[in-house]
């Protein structure tokens, strides 16, 4: 990326730094637009990144299992016609909105779906790092599309043979190849991150929207549902994957993540 959709010339990318005392406008232009998106390509993969490990080691809302014993029913001190629910698979006992998913094998509070990408359930704890994970994938994706498509226009109104150091049939091969990829990769994460933000302002996850469920809740909606899944009101740290990250616990998760996330 650094390199290959640049829209300098292979010999102005050659040039740029030595001639600090008699920098050409073009090449200097060249030198900014590089380092420009340069920074911003690789400052959001970090944020991609952070997101997409949060995703990964947060636990979604897992509900301890086999907690529906006998002992523990007793303890509730349920009052007369109070009903709770057990999990017959996992022999929990079930909140309300918690669903069993089948591949992490017990209940999630607010699980929206299984998500294979980030090898975890998506759901009370962590939809907001699933959601920023969408979003800084579908910038980055949408940042290689454009730099690829700049590229290409530029190529084809200079020389090939300045435009790239690669030959003109592999130039235009990996153009091709990085523009389907960041195609494919921003349709699919652009949908998910609306689908997302569609069922946090509708309070609804996306099993409850397939089960046609009725709310038995009390809905948050709008600016309330996004405040409870990104904590607080509207800030910069929204837009932070970092915010409330404890390293400790991370590690440790990660270390259990054999055991406590067998999928
Ligand atoms: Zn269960
Ligand atoms: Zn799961």
């Amino acid at each position: 990326m650094w390199s290959s959709t640049s829209r300098c010339s292979a010999q102005e990318r050659k040039r740029w730094w030595p001639a600090a005392s008699g920098l050409s406008r073009t090449a200097a232009g060249c030198f900014w637009y590089t380092l420009i998106n340069g920074v911003v390509f690789n400052f959001l993969a970090v944020l991609a990144l952070t997101s997409h490990l949060r995703t990964m080691l947060t636990d979604p809302g897992a509900v301890p299992k086999g907690n529906a014993t006998k002992e523990y029913m007793e303890s509730l001190q349920l009052k007369p016609g109070e009903v709770i629910y057990k999990c017959p698979k996992c022999c929990s006992i079930k909140p309300e909105r918690a669903h069993h998913c089948s591949i992490c094998k017990r209940c999630i509070r607010k699980m929206d779906h299984h998500c294979p990408w980030v090898n975890n359930c998506v759901g009370e704890n962590n939809q907001r790092f699933f959601v920023l994970f969408t979003m800084y994938i579908a910038s980055i994706s949408l940042h290689a599309l454009c730099l690829s498509g700049f590229h290409f226009f530029t190529c084809v109104r200079v020389q090939w043979s300045e435009c790239s150091d690669f030959s003109p049939p592999v130039a235009v091969l990996l153009l091709i190849f990085l523009c389907l990829e960041a195609l494919l990769f921003l349709t699919f994460t652009a949908v998910m991150f609306g689908t997302q933000i569609h069922s946090i302002c509708n309070d609804e996850t996306e099993i409850e929207r397939l089960k046609n469920e009725k709310p038995t809740w009390e809905r948050r909606v709008r600016w309330e549902g996004m405040k409870a899944v990104f904590g607080g009101p509207p800030s910069l740290l929204w837009f932070n994957p970092f915010a409330g990250l404890r390293l400790r616990v991370l590690m440790g998760r990660a270390r259990k993540s054999g055991a406590e996330f067998s999928v």
